[in-house]
């Protein structure tokens, strides 16, 4: 059996990833782990004195938490956090032993043990998850270090102030724990103007106070642009190193880190009046050239998405629904025979940043970038 066919065998290596040529795949996705570090270096030299975490949940905001956290490591960041357990035990494994790495969910209860022996940060959240943690700590026969978050204003996930207040009045809340820091979210951090950015600071500071002495930390990417009192031990960025625009009124101060490009499957001249794509909801007015691109929904674009590819700067929008594999362009803005199988056609890049994607999607670059899929080639450069 050839290898090739050895890998589809149900059950037997077929768990293993077949890795995707660039002659092969439909799409290709370049990362510029350069760009990922001067991000990391521009927000640094904006924190002055406070350190700079790299925030790499959702494997690395879809980029590969491994590759984009190595990358940071180079950068001398030491400091991690993910969503999940499962992403902390994988990051723990690419890491090493060293770094510290942080799980924001906490812990699901019942899986201390797997956390504590992956050398895992828990963040605390709510009274049940310190009570959890100072058994684990018991069990573990050692004391454990943990993060409690605060509820300062989102109303998502931390201690609200009465578990604050509970947990201040009870010497033994903390027996096995040593709090490594003590945190807090911005719910509103990328509107400098809006009231609860200020709010959420002074309510931080309320409860931090009540709590064992730690280090602070309060901002996200969008948090370090609110001003040096936002700052505090060390803040917190995700979105920002992967060339998200963190101030969206004004021009983004980071570099752009992502390339997406799709191939041309067959180009082909359509009459007036055809019916283009599922639901025929476009119909040609005029006879009008059209590519047909190996991207589609399942690849991470939202189906309704009015949108754009781009080639050599020509603007081709889409055509019609995107389909699961696959979206027809008009070309007609490009030279005859200009574009042809197998060329390139960008989708985010230099004429389209991942913020513009977002925008005509009518979401945001975080889940443009989350949504990407698993059939690209994948380029790392400037590792
Ligand atoms: C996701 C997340 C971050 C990073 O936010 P960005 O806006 O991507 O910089 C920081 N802290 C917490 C608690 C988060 O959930």
């Amino acid at each position: 059996m050839n290898d090739v066919l050895k890998k589809s065998v149900p059950g037997g290596a077929a768990a293993e990833s077949v890795t995707i040529t660039e002659a092969a795949a439909g799409a290709i996705l370049t990362i510029d782990l350069g760009a990922i570090r001067e991000n990391y270096r521009r927000l640094k030299a904006r924190l002055g004195g406070a350190r700079c975490a790299g925030v790499v949940k959702a494997d690395g905001y879809g980029l590969g938490a491994a590759q984009v956290a190595a990358a940071l490591a180079r950068e001398d960041c030491d400091t991690f956090f993910v969503a999940l357990l499962s992403e902390g035990i994988a990051l723990r494994r690419s890491l090493g032993p060293v770094p510290a790495i942080h799980v924001l969910s906490g812990m699901a209860p019942g899986a201390e043990g797997e956390a504590e022996a992956a050398g895992l940060t828990a963040v605390i959240n709510s009274v049940e998850q310190l009570a959890a943690w100072r058994t684990a700590a018991r069990r573990a026969g050692r004391k454990l270090p943990v993060a409690i978050q605060v509820d300062s204003g989102m109303s998502r996930l931390g201690m609200a102030a009465v578990e604050v207040e509970a947990v201040a009045g009870d010497p033994r809340a903390f027996d096995g724990i040593d709090v490594t820091l003590v945190m807090s979210h911005l719910a509103c951090a990328d509107e400098p103007a809006h009231p609860a950015n200020e709010r959420q600071r002074l309510e931080f500071e309320r409860l931090r106070k009540m709590l064992p002495k730690a280090p602070a930390s309060l901002a996200n990417s969008s948090g370090i642009f609110l001003g040096s009192r936002f700052h505090y031990d060390l803040a917190r960025p995700g979105a920002t190193l992967y060339g998200i625009n963190p101030t969206p009124a004004e021009p983004n101060p980071l570099l752009p880190v992502v390339r997406l490009e799709a191939k041309v499957i067959q180009t082909r001249m359509l009459e007036a009046g055809a019916g283009v794509g599922y639901g025929h909801t476009f119909h040609t007015p005029a006879p009008l050239a059209a590519a047909t691109i190996s991207f589609g929904y399942a690849d991470g674009w939202h189906r309704r998405a009015a949108s754009a590819a781009w080639f050599e700067g020509v603007r081709l929008p889409f055509l019609g629904r995107v389909s699961m594999d696959s979206i027809i362009l008009d070309i007609s803005a490009l030279p005859p025979g200009r574009l042809k199988a197998g060329d390139l056609v960008e989708l985010i890049g230099p004429s389209q940043t991942v913020d513009q994607a977002a925008g005509h999607a009518g979401t945001i670059g975080y889940e443009i970038l989350t949504s990407l899929g698993h059939r690209f080639h994948r380029r790392y450069v400037n590792g």
